[in-house]
């Protein structure tokens, strides 16, 4: 065995490594995003049991599952945006598995989010974070840590007043300078979707999503537990469902971190 897998092995074992899980439950009170009424809505998540121990079969227990692509902590791929339709390897099955690890640059905003929930990351507000933690290196989770996870129930996650959803994200010159500049391998958010609860308004509407997936980055959504995760040192593992053809797929995101 390599080294570095020997002792990763040890580590976890001995505690001093351990596992975060970043992924929220996934279940019929899983919140869906929603989509102005002109779009089509997504499915939120039906779990109807094919047997239990019963006449249906006497000693096995399983469900059939029904949810859309992007319903909770979820992995958007490259071909969920227009932009990135034409990127290759840009479907949740033909994605090379090696792009789901990566370091976490984990980015705390929970301060400024909680004085305004339209808070924007900046490249001013990235700049700040890189002078203390360093540049954020190619092939990096960047994760905003925003708090939002936090709130409990549809009404304060969704965050809907009557001119649309108001939740944190980034600005798109940090979409871009992170897609670009630090060739990352996508960004991650507490909050239902990458881009800002009022972004269907920006120019251009969904900046975060125009810009990364149009680069081949990913996008994951719904993110719980950033805050225990250190700025830098942890790994993230998110590899979503080999769904052919899709355009993302719930899944199990686990960060390995300093206990
Ligand atoms: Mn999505």
């Amino acid at each position: 065995m390599s080294d570095v897998l020997h002792r990763l092995v040890e580590e976890l074992s001995a505690g001093t490594l351990q596992v975060v899980d970043l992924t929220i439950p996934l279940g019929p009170d899983t919140v869906v995003i929603e989509l102005p009424p002109m779009f089509a809505p997504s499915n939120g998540v039906s779990i109807e049991p094919i047997s239990r121990y019963d006449d249906a079969g006497p000693a096995w227990y399983w469900n059939n599952l029904s949810f859309g692509e992007h319903t909770g902590t979820h992995f958007d791929a490259p071909i969920h945006w227009v932009t990135g339709a034409k990127q290759p390897n840009g479907t949740t099955d033909t994605i090379p598995p090696g792009r789901f690890v990566g370091p976490a640059c984990v980015i705390d905003v929970e301060e400024a989010v909680a004085a305004d929930s339209d808070f924007l990351l900046t490249p001013e507000g990235l700049a700040a974070w890189e002078a203390l933690h360093g540049t954020v290196p190619r092939g990096a989770w960047v994760l905003l840590r925003t708090g939002w996870s936090r709130r409990e129930g549809k009404e304060a996650f969704l965050n809907v007043a009557d001119d649309g959803p108001h939740s944190p994200g980034f600005h798109q010159e940090t979409s871009r300078i992170l897609a670009e500049d630090r060739d990352v391998l996508g960004v991650g958010v507490e909050t239902v979707g990458t881009d800002a609860g009022q972004a269907g308004a920006f120019d251009p509407p969904f900046p975060n999503h125009t810009t990364m997936h149009g680069a081949g980055k990913f996008g994951l959504a719904s993110l719980c537990n950033l805050d225990q995760l250190p700025a830098t040192g942890a790994v993230v593992i998110a590899a979503p469902l080999k769904i052919v053809d899709g355009s993302g797929s719930p899944l199990r995101v686990i960060a390995l971190a300093p206990a």
